[in-house]
């Protein structure tokens, strides 16, 4: 695999793409590796000729600094990975790569996507997010690019945002690897407590039941009957929404035309963790 550790470096490659006219695959990540990334990975693979990742852990879109100091990197182990399955070249931009001129971010239209959920809770959060794979995507210039509906509002606001720039990419949304046990795989999961571990079983358990519940209540008495499970937990419940999957807005009753998804965010213990269910 290709290491390209600065944007000359990814420039004669990505000539090299276009002079082939070969169809370029690419996975952004912020490493710490798992197999919900290597499936992205390995989709990307499968429909095109050439594949590229990035790792690159984006200062702008930490609110909170702690969390951006204690983002786990592995990139030996990733890069070992990414070998395992095939992955053509590896681009490990550095902060002046992404950002030359000092650490601000772009004010991108997000259409109110922006404003609700993680956008209400990590205030920066998406600004910071979509002017990294902005530059990250006229940088790479892929023909695809990877994304996983583990952040389903992540996914929505990058589709948007390559509607209104006119991005040439097609963006391509992927279904959410979970472990065994149902907790969906994140980098900040090796960051849990043996303890914290079992108990975040709930989440997926919880959204299990919501969509179970949304067979027969309207969104408004499924929220407050998944809000209830929480009060007696340890772990501490931030949000627990259901929005129409394309507007990401609340809704009074469930359209039988349209797709809704319940969303949730809790802390267990001092790890955010989020998770989504398509409900109907
Ligand atoms: P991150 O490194 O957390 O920025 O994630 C990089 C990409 O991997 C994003 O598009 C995520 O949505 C996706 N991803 C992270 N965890 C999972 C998972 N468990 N299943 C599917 N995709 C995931």
């Amino acid at each position: 695999m290709l290491l390209l550790k600065t944007r000359n470096e990814l420039f004669d490659f990505i000539q090299y793409i276009h002079a082939k006219k070969l169809t370029l695959g690419f996975v952004p990540t912020m490493g710490a590796l798992h197999e919900g990334h290597l499936s992205l990975f390995k989709k990307a693979i499968e429909d095109n000729q050439y594949t590229i990742g990035s790792i690159f852990v984006n200062p702008t879109q930490f609110n909170n600094q702690a969390d951006l100091i204690k983002y786990p990197r592995t990139v030996e182990a990733d890069i070992a990975k990414l070998e395992i399955i095939g992955c053509d070249a590896l681009y490990l931009p550095s902060v002046e790569d992404l950002y030359p001129n000092g650490l601000e971010c772009e004010s991108i239209d997000m259409n109110g996507l922006d404003v609700v959920m993680e956008g209400a809770f990590r205030p920066g959060h998406f600004q910071g997010m979509a002017t990294v794979v902005k530059r990250l995507l006229l940088q790479v210039q892929p023909t695809r690019a990877y994304f996983g509906e583990k952040d389903f509002q992540q996914l929505q606001i990058i589709r948007q945002m390559v509607k209104t720039l006119q991005l040439p990419v097609e963006i391509l949304g992927m279904p959410i690897i979970r472990e065994s046990n149902g907790l969906a795989m994140s980098s900040r999961n090796m960051r849990l407590t043996e303890e914290f571990k079992k108990k975040s079983l709930f989440i997926y358990q919880s959204l299990l039941k919501a969509k179970e519940l949304s067979s027969h209540y309207a969104p408004e008495n499924v929220i407050c009957k998944i809000e209830k499970l929480y009060l007696n937990s340890d772990l501490k419940l931030e949000y627990f929404t259901i929005t129409e999957e394309e507007s990401l807005q609340t809704t009074q009753s469930f359209d039988p035309s349209k797709h809704y998804r319940a969303f949730i965010a809790v802390y267990a213990g001092d790890i955010r963790l989020i998770d989504n269910i398509q409900i109907r």
